[in-house]
């Protein structure tokens, strides 16, 4: 096992109602919010209510920066940090899905910087303080709630950008599963695969002492396949709403991805696709992920695949290796599918006409050639993205 340092300052309040246990962890920070929302799901659904039934009881003032969309972009950042500094905030409550939170975290990144706020996306160096940030939670996949990265793209020059720095961490989270149960079903199956997509980025590695890791990983990998399709066909399932909202977390805390050697893969392939064609991310991971499997078994990682197949889908040891290990990836395409996610990327309208240019750009993104669980240079990321057509 690597070295680590394991650092999770968020406090969760997790359960039916904990909105209301907001303001006491919020006060000793200030009474000025900048209140940060997506679309209007929250409008619909009776969250923006209870939020700001919440927020004027107990005596908070708040202006709203609404209109925050998936694969939140650098404009509305700015704007953000104009109408912080404007109404002299105190802190930032952001209520929605991941893109919302990382929407809020990079306006309180950029609150105290004098430049462009892409600068600080680009480089979290200039990032030395940042508003407290708070979360109401109304999405299970990204792990945003508890971990210290946001993810801004900047369509002017077609990037997206993940940006790590522990001034991110949010103070505190509520995560409320009844919350989750107005969520379309593609974005529960979306949020599904990206929780997953994150333990595999973890769970695939060159580091194979990490048993503790493995563990949880499986545990959480589990849960996904156990309680996801429960939550699509029930969609008010509190059961199954509480265990995908925890995995979620879970999932991208630092648990099960510490003392790991090397960088991410499926994320930096799709983040080019995100940049690209503004797909929603969990979908362009279930596209991916089964394909990177596929192209990345070898002599090498065959043993890896295999734990998968038997730890987590249940399959029995056998003695052709790449045959279970095959096994394992071909449940995991097909527990995708039956989600009612894409198995390919013609079926986002999406062709090869841009696969070079994105491959270009994720190579260095994650250092893929160098730094990657199984090194991938830019014909090999070509040759995924052809996999998936
Ligand atoms: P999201 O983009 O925040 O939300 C997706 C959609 O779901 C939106 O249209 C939203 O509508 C809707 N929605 C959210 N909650 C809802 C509810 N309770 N009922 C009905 N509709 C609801 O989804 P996300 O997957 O959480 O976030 C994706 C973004 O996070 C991507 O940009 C991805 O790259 C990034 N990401 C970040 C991290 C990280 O560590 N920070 C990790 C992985 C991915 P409204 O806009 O109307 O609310
Ligand atoms: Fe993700």
């Amino acid at each position: 096992m690597e070295n680590f340092d394991f650092y999770a300052p968020t406090k969760m309040l997790f359960g039916k109602g904990k909105a209301t246990c907001l303001p006491e962890e919020m006060r000793p920070c200030g009474n000025r919010v900048l209140m940060v929302y997506g679309g209007g799901s929250i409008k619909k659904n009776g969250i923006y209510d209870t939020v700001c039934g919440i927020l004027k009881e107990n005596g908070f003032q708040f202006w709203e920066l609404g209109g925050v969309t998936p694969n939140p972009k650098i404009e509305t950042v700015r704007a953000g940090i104009a109408m912080a500094r404007e109404h002299q905030a105190d802190m930032i409550l952001a209520v929605g899905g991941g893109s919302t939170v990382d929407c809020g975290k990079a306006i309180a990144a950029g609150y105290f910087y004098g430049g462009d706020a892409w600068d600080v996306v680009k480089d979290p160096s200039l990032i030395t303080d940042a508003l407290p940030i708070f979360t109401v939670l109304t999405m299970a996949a990204t792990g945003s709630e508890m971990n210290p990265t946001a993810v801004i793209t900047n369509q002017a020059v077609h990037e997206k950008q993940g940006v790590h720095s522990s001034h991110l961490y949010p103070r505190a989270s509520v995560l409320d599963p009844t919350y989750l149960y107005t969520l379309p079903a593609v974005q529960t199956a979306a949020g599904v695969a990206d929780i997953m997509s994150h333990i595999f980025e973890g769970y695939f590695k060159k580091t194979e002492d990490a048993y503790v890791q493995d563990k949880f990983s499986e545990g959480i990998l589990k849960t996904c396949i156990k309680w996801g399709p429960v939550a699509l066909t029930e969609p008010e399932n509190y059961s199954a709403r509480a265990n995908i909202m925890w995995a979620a977390s879970m999932a991208l805390n630092g648990l099960c991805g510490c003392g790991k050697e090397g960088k991410w893969s499926c994320h930096a392939i799709q983040h080019q696709l995100g940049a690209y064609y503004d797909i929603t991310h969990g979908v362009g991971l279930a596209v991916i992920t089964p394909a990177w499997m596929r192209y990345i078994l070898s002599e090498s990682t065959v043993g890896k695949f295999v734990d998968y197949a038997i730890n987590v889908w249940g399959f029995p040891r056998q003695p052709d290796e790449f045959a279970l290990a095959n096994m394992g990836i071909d449940a995991t395409e097909q527990f995708f599918v039956d989600c009612g996610l894409p198995a390919t990327l013609s079926e986002l309208g999406i062709d090869d006409s841009l696969f070079e240019v994105m491959a270009k750009a994720a190579v260095p993104y994650a250092q893929l050639d160098t730094q990657a669980y199984v090194p991938l240079h830019e014909q090999d990321v070509v040759n995924i993205y052809r996999a998936c057509l």
